[in-house]
């Protein structure tokens, strides 16, 4: 019996297993997926948005501006780069002008500090490559960014630190209530029991939600599709650019991301198929067309992937915290659920504890992640000193992102363990360059193989039957002969 399980290992599920691990409470997190960060917040715009476009009073708004607030401390203890580099909204021409200004206004009451409106000229001054046709701009110095996927990472990877256990592969498929709590069920045949559950099951809290009676949430997924430029390209502009929003969401934005690259995107379509991904000739190309807008040398022949993710709206488009029943359930936690999420995870626990979960403080809880080191982030002294030390390190296997053999093992033992090849990736970034992938995919098959003890053939892409060889190569006719 556990006293807390946490459905979903997301950026708000892990750091609220994370927030729970800070109490003498035994916590387990369930994901149906065969890794952490799997879902929504493996792809997105990677934005801590300052708070200005939330109406005033919603649940998006407190937790957006409170989260932006606590992202500095939280990124540095858990050793993920995050950097506040400020962002604009842009103006082009009079009617987006009073868009900004009401921005400004809702971002005043919304308590976001430091907001103030540029004239095109001044934005230029900063933004060297901004389009001749911005009039204005709403700039904003607490936006920021971050990766979302090496947050939930090491937000999950510091809860398990802290005593949490990970289950993997464990989609929650039922749920009973007992006298103490509820037992949870998988679609393979496991069972849990927990006094007290979050569902931060993303895209799927609603149907976790009916599982445990609430029937009232509906979510439908709003794709997003995006281009990524090389890392050469990563210094277009400093600050994360907007375009005016709308109903369908904040608009096509010009990023830099914490890793050195441009990001463009991201469209916004409503589908039904929580599980479309597909990106798409059209929203790729209005993805170009719109980014454009904003800065017109924006280099098209420097993307080096493009990708979706799917936003979980909530029919009431705003954050549902929603505590009944020995149940936490977090839904609709849409744009800007990634700046919100520690936010979110503090208030789970306030909320937990007004159900009775009992909040005794943990002495021995670290809430620095040690982490292993990053090669391409050191100096040439430190690296020297640390082939030295374990000659891994002097062995680059990924040359586009500079990953050595050292990291991508450290990769495979520290929590939450990769077991694939995505999975070494989104913790290491090998594969995540320009090449992506071509030259380090079968080193890094051929580590994961070592490391796990498993043969070759076994080694997934990302889990499940994603193998990444079919098996060995038969001898050829003429070694037959
Ligand atoms: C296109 C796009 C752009 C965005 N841009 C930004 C941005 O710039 N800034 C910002 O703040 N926010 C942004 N967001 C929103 C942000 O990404 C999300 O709010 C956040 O990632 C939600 O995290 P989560 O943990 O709630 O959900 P998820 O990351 O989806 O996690 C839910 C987890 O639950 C698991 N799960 C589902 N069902 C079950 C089950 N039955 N049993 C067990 N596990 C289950 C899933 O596999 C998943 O891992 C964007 C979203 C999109 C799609």
């Amino acid at each position: 019996m556990y006293d807390v399980a946490v459905i979903g290992a997301g950026v708000v599920g892990s750091l609220t297993a994370r927030a729970l691990t800070r109490y003498q409470l035994s916590v387990a997190v369930l994901e149906r997926a065969e890794d952490v960060a799997m879902g929504t917040s493996k792809a997105n715009s990677a934005i801590v948005h300052a708070g200005f476009d939330a109406p005033e009073g919603s649940n998006k708004a407190l937790f957006n501006v409170r989260g932006n607030a606590m992202m500095e401390e939280t990124a540095h203890e858990l050793g993920v780069p995050f950097q506040r580099n400020g962002s604009m909204v842009l103006a082009f021409g009079p009617e987006d002008e009073e868009k900004i200004q009401e921005l400004y206004e809702r971002g005043q009451k919304n308590g976001v500090p430091g907001l103030c409106i540029l004239t095109g000229d001044q934005a230029r001054e900063t933004e060297p490559a901004l389009s001749p046709d911005v009039t204005a701009a709403l700039l904003a110095p607490t936006g920021g960014i971050v990766c979302p996927y090496e947050l939930t990472i090491a937000a999950c990877g510091n809860a398990m630190d802290n005593g949490a256990a990970l289950l993997t592969g464990f989609e929650v498929t039922g749920a009973e209530r007992t006298a103490e709590g509820w037992r949870l069920s998988a679609r393979d045949g496991r069972t849990l029991d927990a006094r007290f559950v979050v569902n931060a099951a993303g895209l799927y809290a609603d149907q976790v939600a009916a599982l445990m009676g609430d029937e009232s949430l509906h979510i439908h997924p709003r794709r997003g599709e995006y281009l990524l430029l090389d890392r050469k390209e990563g210094r277009t502009v400093s600050h994360t650019l907007f375009q005016t929003p709308s109903v369908m969401g904040k608009g096509v934005l010009v990023t830099p991301t914490v890793d050195g690259n441009l990001l463009l995107g991201p469209t916004s379509v409503d589908l039904a198929d929580k599980e479309d991904l597909s990106s798409t000739a059209e929203g790729l190309a209005q993805v170009a067309k719109l980014a454009s807008r904003s800065v017109p040398s924006v280099a098209l022949r420097s993307v080096i992937t493009s990708f979706a993710g799917l936003r979980a709206c909530e029919d009431g488009h705003d954050f549902v915290l929603r505590a009944e029943n020995h149940a936490l359930h977090l839904a609709g936690i849409e744009s800007p659920g990634l700046s919100a999420a520690p936010a979110l995870a503090e208030e789970a626990v306030r909320l937990l504890g007004e159900m009775g979960c009992p909040l005794t403080p943990n002495p021995d809880f670290q809430p620095v992640r040690p982490h292993s080191p990053v090669f391409r982030r050191m100096d040439n002294a430190a690296r020297a000193a640390l082939i030295q030390q374990d000659p891994r390190y002097g062995r680059v296997v990924c040359r586009c992102e500079t990953v050595t053999e050292g990291e991508i093992v450290a990769a495979i033992h520290q929590n939450p363990p990769a077991r694939d090849v995505d999975g070494i990736k989104r913790r290491t970034r090998s594969g995540m360059g320009r090449c992506q992938g071509g030259f380090c995919g079968p080193q890094v098959v051929e580590i994961l193989a070592r490391e796990l003890g498993i043969p070759m053939e076994q080694v997934t892409k990302m889990g499940g039957g994603s193998r990444m060889l079919a098996g060995p190569l038969g001898e050829t006719e003429e070694e037959k002969a």
